[in-house]
C-alpha cells in the first residue's frame, strides 16, 4: 500500500476540484475515510487470514464491487437529494485505493474483479514504492517511500485540485 494518508488525498483533491456545491464537505470527508478503509483488511492478517486469501490483504476489500456496495448507503445517508452523485464520488474514492495499490512496486496484486474472479492484479507500470508495514517506517526505505508518494500521488493530486479550483473560480466548469 501507499502510506494510508496518501490514499485520503485523492478524493479530497477531487472534491476540491469539483467544489462544495457538487460534493458536500461531509461527503468529501467520508470519501477520505473510505479511501483508507480497504486497508482495514490488515486486521484480518493479524487474526490469521492469509495475505493471498479472498479476504486477505488487497483482497475483496480492494475490489470495485466492494467500493460500489460500501458507497451506496453512505451516499444515501450523507446527501439524499444528490445521492447518485455522492454514491459515484464515494465509490470512486474507495476504488481509488485499490487502483493506487496496483501501481505499487511490491506485495501481492489487488483482487480488483472480486467476486467475479479472485486473481490479483497490478498495472504494467508501477512507479509507487510500496510502503513498509511496521517499525522501519522512518528508515531510509520509509523516506524513499514518502518521496515516491509525494511525487506520484501528492503533487499530481494537489495540482489536479488546484486546477479544478482555479477553473471553478473563473467559472470555466
Ligand atoms: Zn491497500
Amino acid at each position: 500500500m501507499p502510506t494510508i494518508i496518501s490514499h485520503a488525498i485523492v478524493p479530497l483533491a477531487l472534491a476540491v476540484a469539483l467544489g462544495p456545491k457538487r460534493i458536500r464537505p461531509r461527503v468529501a470527508f467520508a470519501g477520505a475515510v473510505l479511501a483508507m478503509l480497504p486497508d482495514a483488511d490488515v486486521a484480518g492478517m493479524a487474526m490469521g487470514i492469509d495475505y493471498a486469501a479472498e479476504w486477505g490483504h488487497r483482497g475483496a476489500s480492494h475490489s470495485l464491487v466492494f467500493a460500489i456496495l460500501v458507497a451506496l448507503p453512505l451516499g444515501l445517508l450523507l446527501d439524499r437529494s444528490r445521492w447518485r452523485r455522492s454514491w459515484l464520488f464515494l465509490a470512486a474514492a474507495t476504488a481509488s485505493h485499490g487502483l493506487l495499490d496496483m501501481a505499487t512496486s511490491g506485495g501481492l496484486g489487488v483482487a480488483l474483479w472480486w467476486p467475479v474472479e479472485l486473481d490479483r492484479h497490478f498495472f504494467a507500470v508501477r512507479p509507487i514504492r510500496v510502503s513498509p508495514i511496521g517499525a522501519d517506517f522512518f528508515s531510509a526505505r520509509g523516506l524513499a517511500t514518502l518521496w515516491s508518494e509525494l511525487r506520484w500521488i501528492w503533487l499530481p493530486a494537489i495540482a489536479f485540485g488546484l486546477a479544478g479550483w482555479l477553473m471553478r473560480r473563473r467559472r470555466l466548469v
